[in-house]
């Protein structure tokens, strides 16, 4: 039963139901508090329990919905218009080959209509101060210029506004309007204007989507507004970002147009994504015969300083390679890799299938040089064959790069907010990485996801559990010191 609602029912009533939702773990707490309540009866003085949610991706939601579930009220603060995270990018997800959006959207609309959890959307932190227990954070929640409560969804205005440009979700291969919703299912479903791009806010004109929108959303006059949040504990799930290989210049990255991220591939092979699926190559929009996939792009390399695996690019690269032979089994698909790093339950099985089922070409070869022809367009990739030290050539239309993931500039910040630290490649450092790998070196501070370390989406909603269920120890001693 969800309890410790935002609205409705006595404070005292929703602490009692709290204590008693709880689950084995505080076995002890609660009986020592139910004791008190009935003892105290109606007049209490209480602490806030709720928690501090930084980051909406699946670890981020998966930690607020078993907090939530519990009876404790979570903030929700998410840095972009929706929920969701990296998952609702991906189209298919290893090792279960599940359609991603079909797992994600269900938890999102969870999320976001769960009466304990309160979601903050376009909104960062600012300032912490406090201490476990009774933390006060002021979140900055900028403008969307429309009205939630007003707003329908219907996307009239997009349909209607005449600014195109490149889409942040789709990986800058397909449009999106000055108004916009991020994608289909974006949660909450509700437009938001880009200020940059708008041509009221840039040249005083326009204002077509006021015009067109019934609801009488378009607020063009919204303004940032500042929240103070009393919480007893905060949970960090920021995730991860893409290594940019433009640097690594022999792989031709942003110079060959048929040089792609595993990223843009996801959204490339996607049915809602800018081709409605059809793999395509960007130069003249043909179907590829040869994609060639390349692992540790950036990482596990000293040069480049990213000296760690990624730890799921193996795995993703021989699901997309799947997907590749399911959509056109004529394509032939190498995967050029340093070794395999397959350690999961079943990942082996996921690999050797690949192999024997798809004949999907696995070459242990560095790459040294990615060559394009001016005309075709086509690719040539050259590399060290490992197992035998020849120098030898693939041909490609299509290039794949699996890059480094690394953590998020935003750690950085709210290390500095939260006196927190980071270990040398800027991951949240945890107290004990062996026993304790939510703590961090904070008090009342936990982490989950790959804000913490590379991990997969099984991994990450395991350890988001885990935050959860320290963070909820936290909020029950601080209500019962309260
Ligand atoms: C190409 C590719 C394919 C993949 N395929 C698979 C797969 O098939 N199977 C699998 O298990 N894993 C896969 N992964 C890994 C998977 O994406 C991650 O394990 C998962 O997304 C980690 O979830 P997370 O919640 O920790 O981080 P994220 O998904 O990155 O979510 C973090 C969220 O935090 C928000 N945020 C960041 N900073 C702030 C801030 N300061 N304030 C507020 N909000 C903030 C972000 O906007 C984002 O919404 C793949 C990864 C890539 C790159
Ligand atoms: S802003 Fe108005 S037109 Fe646009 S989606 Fe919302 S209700 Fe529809
Ligand atoms: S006012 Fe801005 S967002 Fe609205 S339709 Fe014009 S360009 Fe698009």
């Amino acid at each position: 039963m969800p309890v410790h609602q935002f609205s409705s029912s006595s404070h005292s009533e929703k602490m009692l139901y709290t204590i008693i939702t709880y689950d084995s773990q505080i076995f002890f707490y609660k009986n020592i508090y139910t004791t008190f309540l009935l003892l105290m009866c109606e007049e209490l003085t209480l602490v806030d329990d709720a928690v501090l949610v930084v980051g909406g991706g699946i670890a981020g939601m998966q930690a607020s919905l078993d907090l939530a579930n519990r009876g404790f009220r979570v903030y929700l603060v998410e840095k972009s218009p929706t929920i969701g995270g990296r998952m609702a990018q991906l189209d298919k997800t290893f090792p279960t080959m599940d359609c991603s959006i079909c797992i994600l959207a269900p938890k999102m609309i969870e999320c976001f209509r769960h009466p304990n959890i309160r979601l903050l959307t376009c909104s960062e932190v600012e300032e912490i101060t406090g201490s476990a227990g009774n933390f006060k954070a002021k979140v900055l929640e900028n403008p969307r210029f429309v009205d939630t409560e007003k707003c329908t969804g219907c996307a009239v205005c997009t349909e209607k506004c005449p600014v195109k440009v490149p889409s942040e979700f789709d990986m800058g291969m397909g449009m999106r309007k000055a108004i916009y919703m991020p994608f289909p299912q974006a949660v909450p479903r509700v437009a938001i204007i880009d200020k940059d791009h708008c041509l009221f806010f840039q040249k005083g004109v326009c204002e077509v989507c006021k015009k067109f929108c019934q609801a009488n959303a378009i607020n063009f006059d919204q303004e940032p507004e500042e929240i103070t949040l009393n919480v007893s504990s905060i949970i960090l799930a920021t995730g991860l970002e893409l290594y940019d290989p433009t640097p690594i210049s022999e792989y031709g990255y942003k110079r060959h147009k048929n040089v792609l991220l595993s990223l843009e591939f996801e959204r490339l092979i996607n049915a809602s994504g800018p081709t409605r699926g059809e793999v395509l190559r960007p130069s003249d929009k043909k179907h590829p015969h040869r994609i060639v996939f390349i692992q540790c792009v950036g990482s596990r390399s000293q040069q480049k300083g990213l000296p760690y695996c990624s730890s799921v690019c193996c795995m993703y690269a021989t699901k997309e390679a799947i997907l590749v032979r399911e959509h056109n089994p004529e394509c032939e698909v190498h995967i050029l890799y340093m070794d395999l790093r397959v350690f999961g339950k079943r990942f082996q099985q996921f690999v050797s299938r690949a192999r024997d089922e798809w004949d999907i070409k696995y070459v242990n070869g560095r790459p040294s040089t990615i060559i394009e022809n001016p005309e075709t367009k086509d690719l040539l990739v050259r590399y060290q064959n490992v197992m035998n030290g020849h120098i030898e050539e693939l041909r490609a239309d299509l290039v794949v790069l699996c890059p480094a993931l690394i953590p998020r500039e935003d750690n950085k910040v709210l290390a500095k907010i939260l006196d927190l630290q980071l270990n040398e490649r800027n991951f949240f450092k945890t107290k004990d990485p062996l026993l304790t790998s939510v703590k961090t070196s904070v008090e009342g501070v936990f982490v989950c996801g790959y804000c913490q370390a590379p991990k997969d989406i099984s991994e990450s909603v395991t350890q988001a559990s885990a935050a959860a269920a320290r963070a909820a120890e936290v909020a029950v001693s601080a209500v019962m010191r309260g």
